[in-house]
């Protein structure tokens, strides 16, 4: 198997400063290898996004946004940053409904947000994820189906989102789910949207733990289109060494 449009996503949470430009070099230059047909991305947060974009001018590599604001363009909300901002950057993915942020934000302010970032031609990365006391009371397929429909509600165009499927008891406890439990959460989430016809050529990521060490057995999931990838990310040699280990 080779990595060719695979998706390798590198959310950079609250981490980073002015220096961190720096640490793209290495990237930069493996990203320039003449076979290499991944996908990567970097979301750093907001005060990065605009040195990342410039850094990476000459690159195939894109830049993201953590979150953006229902609004998709100005208004009085102090603190806030719109699509239109985060594309005014130079940014071309934003991530939407990731656990970390879901406490503030509900389906139903995802899906607005999801609308906003569309409006602005944004591509939309949406996380959805069960949490620990979810699997464990049965209720995996309940939350999906749910973060999915309402998330995606009244939307007909899906050509520009990327759905993550990211357990929540997976992100940062380096716990990965079972070769088993992935390939199945991984085809209800396609079936969802397949049934709900919902655009079905969506790409699939699964994100929680991704290290150099598990990424071989995960690119043996057939059905996963890429990662999205947390602390690992943040270290561009570790985040080389996942992409290299992705390539049988
Ligand atoms: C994330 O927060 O999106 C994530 C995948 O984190 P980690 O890789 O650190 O588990």
């Amino acid at each position: 198997m080779t990595n060719n449009n695979i998706y390798f996503i590198a959310n950079w949470k609250m981490f980073g400063s002015t220096k961190s430009v720096n640490s793209l070099n290495k990237v930069i230059s493996y990203s320039k290898i003449k076979k290499l047909k991944a996908k990567i991305i970097y979301c750093p947060p907001y005060t990065l996004i605009k040195s990342f974009v410039n850094k990476t001018k000459n690159s195939n590599i894109e830049i993201g946004a953590q979150d953006c604001h229902v609004q998709p363009k100005y208004g009085p909300f102090t603190g806030a940053i719109s699509s239109k901002m985060i594309k005014d950057l130079g940014g071309k993915f934003v991530i939407i409904g990731h656990s970390e942020t879901r406490l503030e934000n509900d389906n139903k302010k995802i899906n607005s947000k999801i609308k906003s970032a569309l409006d602005e031609k944004l591509n939309v990365i949406l996380c959805i994820g069960e949490k620990l006391i979810d699997k464990k009371k049965n209720k995996t397929k309940f939350v999906l189906r749910k973060q999915l429909l309402q998330g995606l509600k009244n939307l007909k165009n899906l050509s520009k989102v990327i759905i993550a499927y990211e357990p929540v008891w997976s992100i940062g406890t380096g716990i990965i789910p079972t070769e088993n439990d992935l390939k199945k959460n991984i085809r209800f989430i396609r079936n969802t949207l397949k049934i709900s016809k919902k655009f079905t050529k969506s790409k699939i990521l699964y994100g929680g733990s991704v290290n150099p060490k598990n990424i071989k057995n995960l690119m043996r999931i057939d059905n996963i289109d890429g990662f999205l990838i947390g602390g690992a990310s943040t270290n561009e040699k570790i985040f080389i060494d996942i992409m290299k280990k992705s390539i049988n």
